[in-house]
């Protein structure tokens, strides 16, 4: 995957269209760009070959294909692709296994703003002018 088209900001993954709402308000607020919204995770995979942009958060309970299926694709199509899984799911065997997979960080909701915030900066190396 050419990296020199990677696009700007963050796509939100989540079948929950308030969640992928409540998400990009709060990296909006915090001046963080989204990329996009995808509703499972065949829609996160189409975007992000065609948009593969800085960083993903990636729900793990979706419908059609869900966080860690769409995990390990995701990072079999570009393997420096930076995703923070974001998950009610937070038993430690998602947890592990999400980072055994690749994943840069694992957020467990219900969140606050400021962790989400903070760990998308990490990951994505954005700086806290962003
Ligand atoms: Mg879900």
């Amino acid at each position: 995957m050419n990296l020199k088209k990677r696009a700007s900001g963050v796509l939100i993954v989540d079948d929950l269209s308030f969640m992928r709402t409540a998400i990009r308000g709060i990296l909006q607020d915090a001046g963080i760009p989204v990329a996009g919204e995808a509703e499972n995770g065949l829609r996160c995979l189409e975007f992000y070959y065609r948009h593969p942009v800085q960083l993903v958060l990636l729900d793990i309970t979706m419908p059609v294909m869900d966080g860690i299926e769409t995990l390990g694709k995701l990072l079999r199509l570009d393997r420096d692709a930076k995703v923070i899984m974001c998950s009610a799911m937070g038993e430690d065997s998602y947890i592990i296994r999400s980072i055994q997979l690749g994943a840069r960080d694992f957020i467990v909701k219900p969140f606050k703003a400021e962790r989400i915030v903070s760990a998308v900066r990490k990951a994505a190396g954005l700086n806290e002018e962003l």
